[in-house]
């Protein structure tokens, strides 16, 4: 006989485990499929290490500008496999987390590979047993994995996606990254800050190309002062790899010898073929397609996260698990707009944008007036040393609608969410007292900008 639940979620990273937890949140009787480690990419290969990481390489730099402090320290230097280990401990106790979570929820977790034979019911492969489950509802939350270019295949040696780049027993002395975009600013940050000689390669005319003009030339600025080349407007035509390095061949004809080669060159979403054949289910390339409730064309069928390809980040997961949770329930909620989804980029110095930038008001043909602050100008940056960055608030003309917000500069990841709360507001903020002096001031003094009222700008 199959077990049978109300609903089955396949894939155990933050989109799955999210949605499980929800629906079990709800007195829902759920089993929760994972093949491989819970918390998926984020937790395991993606977000937390990575962050791991750069919340060492921070500290180092921190150290190393110690003495422009007033602070007397011996020189710092990295332990590299004190960093790796520290890194490998935090996954392991957010891991530990994930499950216990799972279980106090009491969701059914199967530790095998969920394959859905039809809109109600999913097997589960182990290595030596297959069961079979039945459900109302299918959640599949499968995620994705790196983008590999055929003319330079990963060998997962000298040839690297973000998952061995996290994992490297030692620091390379030269690392070349195919791809400005989120991950290859944050690993470069990471390896530049540890002694490795870094190269950007960025096909695009700016890194993080995604983000406006100004913030891919402050990028390139501060990037250079940490010792990162950045080459943009070039692209990698192969990869040569003898005796364990690499020669990464520019269209310019220029070659650069590395170490390693990460490349970053963004995500592909994936699926089980069998998943995708047995429900008939609609694709659009590798992305599972679906409408604003989380249903893909198939009723009782719902897909979430990096599988659906639309955001490709963690906190886009968790969002679009509560709808899928609440509708594969009988719920009818909508995802709300996939701008204000933030974006947040944890280099040195951070970036982090919500709603429209300049790049996609101009598109739009919408008439726009820009706010400007820069954290020079802030009493607790400059107390804390930590000067470089702006705020840019956008005010559509006409309407006085705030519309978008993009930052750069330190811990402005954190500040993104207050921003959030602001866009589609259309009065100034004078009467909003922020507390001083903090670094929030500065989105205050961009957002009266944006109004022609700023105090100090
Ligand atoms: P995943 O996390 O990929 O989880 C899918 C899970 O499904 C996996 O555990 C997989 O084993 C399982 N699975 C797949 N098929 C089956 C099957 N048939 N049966 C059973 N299980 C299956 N996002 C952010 O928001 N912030 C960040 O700072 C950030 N940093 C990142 C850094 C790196 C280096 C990388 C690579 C990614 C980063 N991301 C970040 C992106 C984030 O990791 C993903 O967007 C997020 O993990 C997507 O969640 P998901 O649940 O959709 O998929």
């Amino acid at each position: 006989m199959a077990d049978s639940f109300d609903v089955i979620v396949i894939g155990g990273g933050p989109g799955g485990y999210a949605a499980a937890i929800r629906c079990a949140q709800k007195n829902a009787n759920v089993a929760l499929v994972e093949k491989a480690e819970m918390g998926g990419t984020c937790l395991n290969r993606g977000c937390i290490p990575s962050k791991a990481l750069l919340g060492s390489a921070h500290f180092l730099t921190l150290a190393k500008h110690a003495r422009l402090m007033g602070v007397d320290i011996e020189k710092p230097s990295p332990n590299w496999t004190k960093m790796q280990a520290r890194k490998d401990a935090i996954v392991e106790n957010f891991s530990k987390g994930v499950k216990t979570l799972v279980k106090a929820n009491k969701i059914k977790l199967y530790e095998g590979i969920g394959i859905a034979k039809g809109p109600d019911t999913v097997t589960v492969q182990t290595d030596n047993e297959e069961v079979e489950l039945k459900a109302k509802s299918i959640i599949l939350a499968t995620g994705s994995v790196p983008v590999e270019i055929p003319a330079f295949k990963f060998d997962r040696e000298t040839i690297i996606s973000s998952k061995e780049a996290l994992n490297l027993s030692e620091i390379p002395e030269s690392l070349v990254i195919i791809g400005g975009g989120i991950i290859g600013c944050e690993m470069a940050c990471v390896y530049a800050t540890v002694g490795s000689r870094v190269t950007i390669i960025e096909a695009l005319d700016q890194l993080l190309p995604n983000e406006d003009a100004w913030v891919g030339k402050i990028m390139q600025r501060e990037f250079k002062k940490l010792g990162i080349k950045c080459l943009t407007s070039q692209k990698v035509t192969g990869v040569d790899v003898n005796n364990d390095t690499a020669k990464v061949n520019l269209e310019s004809g220029e070659s650069i010898d590395a170490d390693k080669v990460l490349v970053s060159v963004g995500r592909r979403a994936i699926c089980d073929q069998e998943t995708i054949e047995a429900l008939g289910l609609e694709m659009q390339g590798s992305t599972i397609e679906i409408n604003e409730k989380m249903e893909t064309s198939v009723p009782g069928v719902y897909a979430i996260g990096d599988a659906v390809g639309t955001t490709y980040l963690a906190h886009g997961a968790f969002q679009e698990a509560e709808i899928a949770a609440e509708n594969s329930l009988g719920g009818d909620e909508k995802m709300g707009d996939y701008n204000l989804i933030p974006k947040a980029v944890y280099s040195f110095p951070e970036v982090a944008s919500i709603g429209l930038n300049e790049k996609k008001c101009t598109k739009k043909g919408i008439d726009f007036t820009v706010g400007k602050a820069a954290f020079r100008s802030n009493g607790r940056s400059v107390a804390h040393n930590e000067t470089v960055g702006e705020i840019r608030v956008i005010r559509e003309t006409d309407s006085n609608k705030i519309l978008g917000v993009t930052m750069v500069g330190a811990t402005v990841t954190e500040m993104i969410s207050t921003a959030r709360a602001l866009i589609g507001t259309t009065e100034d903020i004078t009467d909003v007292c922020f507390a001083h002096p903090t670094v929030s001031e500065v989105l205050k003094e961009a957002w009266e900008d944006a109004f022609g009222i700023s105090l100090h700008v």
